[in-house]
């Protein structure tokens, strides 16, 4: 019976991986990740040769868990997703179920997430926090409106680039302009920044920047 590898990858700055990763990586023949051209930058940045990659992504899923069960049943397999750690907000979390109900081992070899580099850098309080996932595409408002029952929490969430000035003003709406935020993007890259302050000043500082590009989070506090 082999083992399921639950391997975190870089979420930009390639150094980011740990020594355990890389030995897991060069151990198995068999990769599931979600985009192979994605995975194999980093295998040829560390200079991993002759894996088998397994198509891994979301609509895939369903169709994809039964074949690779069968796999384990025989040999080890790692799965990587693009980037950070897998099955937060990334495939994963099906396999992994299967794994479980298979009693096949599961090993998670933990590493970078840009969730808990950004509460980490984001200076709002750590002690508690809640991760949302990706932000709604709809309903955006009443989502915050429902958060408004939970206190004395960080929130953490995904969004991206091109809806970040929309989501900031309908916080604003719902919250008003006082409430700590921190945007933090591009984290381990070149441009990485933490955006921190008022919501109504964070907001204004987007506005003004007209385009925002790359990859970010937003954190925010009610109380
Ligand atoms: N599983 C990943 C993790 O553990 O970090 C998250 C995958 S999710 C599909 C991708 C989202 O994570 C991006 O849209 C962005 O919100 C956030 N993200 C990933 N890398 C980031 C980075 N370097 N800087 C800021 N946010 C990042």
């Amino acid at each position: 019976m082999g083992k399921l590898y639950v391997v975190a990858t870089p979420i930009g700055n390639l150094k980011d991986i740990t020594i355990r990763a890389l030995e897991v990586l060069r151990e198995v023949n068999f990769i599931a990740c979600e985009d192979t051209r994605r995975t194999l930058v980093l295998l040829n940045h560390y200079e991993i040769k002759d894996k088998k990659l397994i198509s891994y992504y979301e609509p895939k899923e369903s169709v994809q868990v039964p074949k690779i069960i069968k796999l384990l049943e025989r040999e080890d397999v790692a799965l990587v997703s693009d980037a950070g750690t897998p099955s937060i907000s990334d495939p994963g979390y099906r396999l992994i179920k299967a794994c479980v109900e298979k009693s096949i081992q599961v090993e998670v070899i933990p590493g970078p997430s840009a969730v808990l580099t950004a509460i980490v850098g984001s200076g709002l309080a750590t002690d508690r926090f809640t991760f949302l996932g990706f932000l709604p595409r709809k309903g955006l408002e009443s989502f915050f409106e429902s958060l408004k029952a939970c206190m004395d929490t960080t929130f953490v969430a995904f969004e991206s680039p091109n809806r970040l000035v929309k989501s900031l003003q309908t916080m604003e709406k719902v919250y008003g302009g006082e409430v700590p935020v921190c945007v933090a993007r591009e984290l381990t890259k070149i441009h990485e920044e933490y955006v921190r302050g008022k919501l109504s000043e964070v907001l204004k500082n987007f506005v003004d920047r007209g385009e925002t590009k790359g990859e970010l989070v937003i954190l925010w506090r009610l109380a």
